[in-house]
């Protein structure tokens, strides 16, 4: 019986070296495909603000044309208060007139809120763009750390499978379920007895169980956890 749990203990070994492997392999393409979203999002966040900016922009050069309508429509109107007769009528334009500047003035004030947002905005973008920069630099490399890291995980993970193959055909065909069933709920199948104590779950061994444990005559589960017990009694 002790050639199976030596065997048993290479198999606990493979197997946390291979749950080790596949946790990554699955973990680190997430990892990756985190990043490039990551990188995406920040992208299309500078495409949606490059919109906004020339989104203001052409309100902007309406708003000027607008002005400059405006301006001429003023000059035109002052030029005909110099031939306008009655008193009634130069009231009238001058209302106009001065109706007219006061839109004018809206208008210039509306232009200048503009300009100043668009200087905010035009600052912002170049400080986001400087981010996805650094941003794109860090992750690419980081992502190329992981990529290597797969690669070397993949070159290794088969050659893990097929050791653990072999071992499998040492341990006897009534001891593996056991030892899958234990190590599926509690990790690890095995367990060192010290002390008469399961190191698995820290209790006691009954003293006539650990007399049957140390003949290694057959497999031994510790009563509480269920790990298969082993001494280091021999090594
Ligand atoms: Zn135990």
């Amino acid at each position: 019986m002790r050639d199976q749990i030596t065997a048993l203990k290479e198999l606990q070994k493979i197997d946390i070296d291979l749950k080790e492997i596949e946790i990554n392999l699955e973990k680190f393409p997430n990892i990756i495909s985190d990043f490039n979203s990551e990188i995406n999002q920040h992208k299309e966040s500078i495409t949606n603000q490059k919109t906004a900016l020339s989104d203001i922009e052409k309100e902007k050069s309406l708003l000027e044309s607008e002005l400059e309508q405006n301006e001429l429509s003023i000059k035109k109107s002052e030029e005909k208060l110099f031939e306008i007769k009655t008193h009634k009528e130069y009231e009238a334009l001058q209302k106009e007139i001065a109706e007219m500047k006061r839109n004018n003035s809206e208008l210039e004030e509306q232009i200048l809120q503009m300009l100043e947002d668009l200087d905010i905005n035009e600052k912002k973008i170049v400080e986001d763009e400087e981010k996805l920069d650094s941003k794109e630099t860090d992750y690419t490399q980081k992502i190329e750390e992981y990529q290597l890291q797969i690669e070397e995980l993949k070159v290794v993970h088969e050659p893990k499978i097929a050791e653990k193959n072999k071992i499998l055909e040492r341990i006897s065909s009534e001891v593996i379920p056991i030892y899958e069933n234990v190590s599926s709920k509690n990790g690890q199948a095995l367990a060192l007895v010290v002390n008469e104590l399961c190191t698995g779950c820290n209790m006691n061994i009954p003293p006539q169980l650990y007399n049957h444990i140390l003949t290694e005559a057959e497999i031994h589960q510790c009563p509480s956890c269920k790990r298969i017990l082993y001494t280091t009694q021999g090594e």
